[in-house]
């Protein structure tokens, strides 16, 4: 079925009844005009990536009507989000922003706190306000996909641009930089690679940051920092406000573009491999974000049910996907780097010569000829994100399980093969206990790695729900006793996350409160988003 019986209710925020509640609304449709809001009190509906509900998380880890929205809104400009604001502040109801809601395995559209109204931001803002095709920059609103950014630069001839797009195209440039999302050129670390900010403030004032601030100026999307402190970074992945422009840099077309692949035979051969990558990324032989892929998640990737290839419990055993590999163009190994190498020929020859007298330092690691993959291989998609062009391959591996579902468990680590190994052993541990196939991949940045393990799971199966829960659980904890951090969480993760950044008995959070009290004392905006928890809910049972 496409959507879920409501078994609980329209979801009223907490601190509110319903009847006042009912006369904010009518208040708030009085402001923005009652087109532009709306209650959520119909059934859930179900979606996919590029037709998502804005409603709640089309994913869920718990109870698919724990983390829902008690009403919708649409702003059309940044006046009208300092009205939301302003109201939210009167009826002190929580407000949650999303720019476009496809954060899929961090949360989807959902808010953190049950019953907050969603501000959807890139339903009507959801322009591009300029793209300077000489300093190679761009300014846009919430709502502006990749896709609509790439499109706009092939429209206006703008080739000489490329845009850096995450592994699925149709998500919000602003809403992943905010949530400080990965690509795959080497503008791949998005937020890094941002230049402005307009902000709305959780009291209703409109800041703009950097060179922003200095009325006539022309520098905001190419000097990133402007005078004084540098408050970018407290809008990133936080609840102190609305972004309602970003501006980004865009990358050079560098003339040339070459995807390559090696696979490797050993599970054991990834510590040698990642020591070797290390110093080709720092000195930027490698040059891109590039992905280094358990093998069990290329056949997963052909899209097919996991019930195609095995239907015995627990995880699938390695001669199970083994014998699959061989079948297929990628033949048989454990482990696939996907990287690209940019520019002319003879530029490129130069780099791609030095990785594959490199990487053939590993025994049995072999470069897969891509003349010989046919047009549907995967790898033709990892191509074309690597040269920014937006695609939506990678949903396949979703369809892994019934109702495919998935969660991510993200740890940063430098590019060190003792790390990989040791985040590798206990995330394999874990899955094992749990019986979830484990499909890792590290993303290589320039002196560190995202691993990122994303849990396939049936949302309609309590059990597994529960096995997958139990298992993210697990792994932060163990990480944690290791020394390592996840760089990004799902919602009902983000406490148990910000716990582990402890330091100092918790210094590092006491801050964070101190500065979202100053900044949001009715505590509005987002409460609970990633840990931060204003006076208002702190201690009063909403952790988890
Ligand atoms: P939103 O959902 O709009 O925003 C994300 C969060 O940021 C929101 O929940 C909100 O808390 C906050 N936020 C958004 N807008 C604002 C604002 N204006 N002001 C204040 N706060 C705001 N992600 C990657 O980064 N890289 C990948 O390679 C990648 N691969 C994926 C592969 C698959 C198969 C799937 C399903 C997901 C993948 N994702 C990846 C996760 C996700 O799809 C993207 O990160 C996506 O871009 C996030 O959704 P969005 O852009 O619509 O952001």
């Amino acid at each position: 079925s496409d959507t879920t019986p409501r078994q609980r209710g329209i979801a009223i925020p907490q601190g509110i009844s319903k009847q006042r509640f009912f006369e904010a609304i009518e208040e708030l449709k009085k402001e923005l005009g009652s087109e532009n809001v709306e209650l959520n009190d119909k059934e859930l509906k179900e979606g996919w990536y590029m037709e998502h509900p804005n409603t709640h998380d089309m994913m869920p880890i718990l109870d698919s009507e724990e983390l829902v929205a008690s009403a919708l809104v649409y702003p059309g400009s940044t006046e009208e989000v300092v009205k939301i604001v302003r109201w939210a502040n009167k009826f002190k109801v929580p407000i949650f922003p999303i720019s476009m809601g496809r954060n899929l395995g961090y949360g989807g559209a959902a808010p953190r706190v049950r019953g907050s109204v969603t501000i959807d931001l890139g339903r009507r803002m959801n322009k591009i306000l300029n793209i300077d095709p000489d300093d190679y920059t761009c300014l846009v609103e919430p709502g502006v996909s990749y896709y609509a950014l790439y499109e706009e630069l092939q429209k206006r001839g703008y080739q000489h641009m490329w845009i850096d797009t995450p592994d699925l195209g149709g998500g919000s440039v602003l809403g992943n930089a905010v949530d400080r999302g990965v690509g795959y050129t080497p503008y791949g670390d998005h937020w890094a690679c941002h230049s402005g900010l307009e902000v709305v403030l959780p009291t209703g004032e409109v800041v703009r940051a950097g060179m922003g601030a200095l009325p006539g100026n022309n520098t905001w999307q190419s000097f990133p920092y402007g005078f004084g402190p540098y408050s970018d970074g407290i809008f990133s992945q936080s609840n102190y406000g609305i972004v309602t422009k970003l501006g980004m840099t865009l990358m050079p077309n560098p003339g040339g573009y070459e995807s390559f692949m090696y696979t490797f035979q050993n599970e054991s051969d990834l510590a040698p491999l990642i020591e070797i990558i290390r110093p080709l990324r720092i000195s930027n032989i490698l040059e891109n974000v590039a992905q280094l892929r358990h093998a069990l998640q290329t056949v997963a990737i052909k899209g097919k049910p996991r019930s195609t290839y095995w239907t015995g419990e627990g995880v699938m055993p390695q001669e199970v996907y083994h014998k699959e590999l061989k079948k297929m163009p990628v033949g048989d190994c454990e482990w696939v780097y996907y990287g690209m190498s940019y520019g002319p020929p003879h530029i490129r020859k130069y780099k791609l010569d030095i990785i594959h007298q490199e990487f053939t330092k590993i025994p049995g690691a072999k470069r897969i000829d891509p003349s010989t993959l046919p047009a549907d291989e995967y790898f033709w998609s990892r191509d074309k994100i690597a040269a920014g062009i937006p695609d939506l391959e990678e949903l396949l591996w979703v369809n892994w399980m019934p109702n495919g579902s998935h969660i991510a468990f993200s740890p940063v680590s430098p590019i060190r093969g003792k790390d990989a190994e040791a985040l590798y052993a206990l995330a394999k541990k874990r899955h094992t206990e749990a019986g979830i196939d484990l499909m890792p991949a590290f993303c290589v940045g320039l002196r560190e790695m995202h691993l990122i393990v994303e849990i396939v799971f049936d949302s309609k199966n309590e059990k597994m729900r529960r096995a997958a829960d139990k298992c993210l659980r697990d792994m932060i904890d163990d990480a944690a006793a290791l020394g390592y951090g996840e760089y990004r969480t799902h919602l009902v993760l983000m406490d148990q996350v910000a716990g582990t950044y402890n330091w100092n008995d918790n210094a590092l959070m006491r801050f964070n409160e101190k500065m979202k009290d100053a900044l949001d004392p009715n505590g509005i905006l987002a409460p609970g988003r990633c840990g931060i928890w204003p006076a208002r809910y702190r201690g009063r049972g909403w952790e988890m």
